[in-house]
């Protein structure tokens, strides 16, 4: 080493090494002196620039990899050069040249090789002198080891690396703030929800980067709580984002505690709940609403419904009609014309003729009647006159009637198998219902097989077999089965439907069914078909059984007596339809009754209260003048109690005509009804028989 240099230098206080220079500012004096202290000196060297000599100690040599004895005795700074990891070359000349232009003090740090072969850091420290004219002619210097210092930075870099990409890589949103509530650690959430880059609200308060102030005091206000009171704490949110979203958070945030457990800020965590809570909100509202909107589908297909039925209702309606039009004006050509040759043989006085022409309008208007008839037990508003009927014995009366209208090639077998057999029903209906059915079997036997008539007593509970109008319990079932034709489906589904036929015009009227339909409803009972084409056909009848077997009424069949009018005896006539008037009047006048007439309620309820002698008071129900039949002899019988009443009535309603309601001393008539039937009506009430 060069003595002399150093000795320009200055000493350095260095008992470690004696080569050692003064050439370092105070700063660099202390460090090295601590170094010194600790240790760290791993060499110092002289480098003589201007013969580019470098003299160095042997741990420099030691640190550079290079001979003891050859550093000692002074190598060029090339050779030195080549220790010093190629990666760093470059940069350590440019600082040396740098201190060299300038004069004073150099400090680079850089990796050198070892005998080893390893590369290690070190720290150099030295001082360019210069000359007079500013060449740099010396350049002393120490080297220290930096290799523990510079890997733990190494450490804390690949950390604090990772802490960043861990940070970035944390779904939701994930902070950390100091005690002043400044965050200092935030993930990408934080970002989006703030709204704005991380370098406007790292380093800073809520207060300082939200919009919302009193949201942001809010906040630091909870944080603060949290931090003093060292428990972590999970609160469900409201937050605005910064497009004014409402959005929900689940946040949890705890203190964040140094190693020695000392609150040194708080770290967060939240997770966005707005999908979940918008989910249970809407299941909320779905259960809130649900009973509703039940009900609102309901009451839909009940309209729907309704709907339906109403144009089902319209479609028969509209048949009913054509129908009804087509049968009368047939009927009515026939009473018309018939009354027209009538006049016209007057006028030529051929009398012997209209007798004739009378039988034929007669014929007609018979036919006509029972048309309405079938139509108002078709419609459910035939007077009916349901009485205890024991339907075995009916049936059995008729069993002659039946095989005589089938015919002798036909084989008819009756089984009366019901054990209870009295029902409240209208026996002339059966009749007619029991005949029909025989009827359309002889109709789809063509000509031969057999035709069943059983009777029984079944229980029919809820179901298919059971109107759900009807209550379940004992039927009386008759049943009318034929191995004839049998029928369609499509047949099967139209056969109640008033006028629906498939026989020839003139054979059939559509009418058989329907009115059976009808009957069996308006007595509590129903009809079942079970057909299958070329199967035969079985119809079920079935009537409300009545428990107690009650004897059935004797059926008044005497004929008619003329009733004897007894001196003075009186009867009111009240209906606006003149014809029916002059008949009723001329009828009981023939009878020797004194008849008084009114064509209103009012004349009529007039001349009941007056004292004119009134015996029997035969009134239609529809009326003009504010009340009807019904009502006028209600209030007739207030003064004349116990009055006879006969009610006509071309249009029965059941509730006025229910015979079970009606009171003693009245009967009711249907129109039209013949001079008999008039005459045994008067004859009962005024008990003429
Ligand atoms: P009509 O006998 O005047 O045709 P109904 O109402 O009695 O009227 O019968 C309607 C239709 O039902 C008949 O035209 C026929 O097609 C069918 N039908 C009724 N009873 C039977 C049966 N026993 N066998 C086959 N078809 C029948
Ligand atoms: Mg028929």
């Amino acid at each position: 080493m060069d003595r002399e240099g150093a000795g320009s230098s200055g000493d350095l206080d260095a008992p470690a090494s004696p080569h050692q220079e003064s050439a370092f500012p105070t700063s660099a004096l202390e460090r090295l002196q601590l170094a010194l202290d600790a240790g760290a000196i791993v060499g110092t060297w002289v480098w003589n620039i201007l013969d580019n000599q470098v003299t160095a100690d042997e741990r420099f040599s030691r640190s550079f990899g290079l001979p003891a004895d050859k550093c000692l005795a002074g190598i060029p700074i090339e050779e030195a050069f080549a220790s010093i990891h190629p990666d760093d070359r470059e940069r350590v000349s440019a600082d040396i040249e740098e201190a060299m232009s300038r004069g004073g003090a150099y400090r680079c740090e850089y990796r050198v090789r070892q005998h080893d072969g390893n590369y290690r850091w070190i720290e150099a420290n030295g001082r360019a002198e210069l000359d007079d004219e500013g060449r740099a002619v010396r350049f002393p210097g120490v080297l220290m080891d930096i290799e523990s210092r510079r890997s733990a930075e190494a450490e804390r870099d690949r950390m604090s690396a990772l802490l960043r990409t861990f940070t970035a890589a944390v779904p939701g949103v994930v902070y950390a703030k100091d005690l002043a509530g400044r965050l200092i650690v935030a993930n990408d959430g934080v970002t989006q929800l703030v709204g704005k880059p991380p370098e406007l609200y790292l380093g800073k308060t809520d207060l300082e980067f939200l919009e919302d102030k009193a949201q942001a005091r809010q906040i630091m206000e909870t944080d603060r709580h949290i931090m003093q009171g060292g428990q972590a704490v999970q609160i469900e949110e409201r937050v605005d984002m910064p497009d004014g979203t409402a959005t929900y958070w689940l946040s949890v945030k705890a203190p964040l505690c140094d190693e020695a457990g000392e609150v040194m800020g708080l770290i967060g965590s939240s997770i966005d709940v707005t999908a979940r809570r918008n989910a249970e909100a809407e299941l909320l509202e779905l259960n809130r609403t649900l009973e509703a909107r039940v009900e609102e589908a309901v009451a839909e297909r009940e309209a729907a419904q309704a709907a339906l039925r109403q144009s089902q209702k319209m479609e028969a309606v509209g048949q009913l009609t054509g129908g009804i039009a087509h049968d009368f004006n047939n009927l009515l050509a026939g009473i018309t014309g018939s009354l027209d040759l009538i006049k016209l043989r007057l006028k030529q006085g051929r009398i012997a003729d209209v007798e004739r022409y009378l039988t034929v309008a007669h014929g007609a208007a018979n036919r006509a009647a029972s048309l309405t008839h079938r139509l108002l037990a078709f419609s459910r508003r035939q007077t009916l006159m349901p009485v205890h009927t024991n339907v075995n014995t009916l049936i059995s009366d008729m069993e002659e009637l039946i095989s005589r209208t089938v015919g002798p090639a036909i084989q008819l077998k009756v089984e009366l198998r019901a054990t209870s057999s009295t029902c409240l029903v209208d026996p002339a209906q059966v009749e007619n219902a029991l005949l029909n059915l025989c009827i359309n079997a002889r109709d789809a036997l063509k000509g031969g097989g057999s035709i069943a008539i059983k009777t029984y007593n079944e229980e029919l509970v809820q179901g298919a077999e059971l109107d759900p109008e009807l209550e379940p319990g004992t039927y009386f079932t008759i049943c009318v089965a034929d191995d004839g034709l049998g029928m369609s489906s499509e047949t099967l589904t139209r056969v109640f439907e008033p006028f629906f036929t498939t026989k020839p015009v003139g054979a059939g009227t559509g009418l058989g069914l329907s009115m059976i339909y009808g009957f069996a409803k308006q007595s509590g009972g129903q009809v079942r078909i079970e057909s299958e084409e070329g199967r035969g056909t079985r119809v079920f009848l079935q009537l409300p059984s009545l428990a107690a077997s009650v004897e059935a009424a004797p059926r008044a069949e005497s004929l008619p007596e003329s009733p004897m009018a007894l001196p003075g005896e009186t009867v009111l006539v009240v209906d606006d339809e003149p014809s029916v008037r002059m008949f009723v009047s001329e009828a009981l006048g023939n009878c020797g009754y004194i008849v008084i007439e009114a064509a209103d309620s009012l004349a009529g309820l007039q001349l009941l209260r007056s004292d004119t002698r009134i015996d029997l008071l035969v009134t239609d129900i529809g009326l003009p003048g504010g009340i009807d039949g019904r009502q006028m002899a209600d209030a007739g019988r207030c003064t004349r109690s116990g009055l006879p009443v006969l009610f006509m009535t071309g249009y029965a309603q059941p509730h006025v005509l229910d015979n079970a309601q009606l009171e003693p001393n009245t009967a009711v008539l249907t129109k039209p009804f013949t001079l008999e039937a008039l005459t045994l009506n008067v004859n009962a009430l005024l008990k003429r028989s």
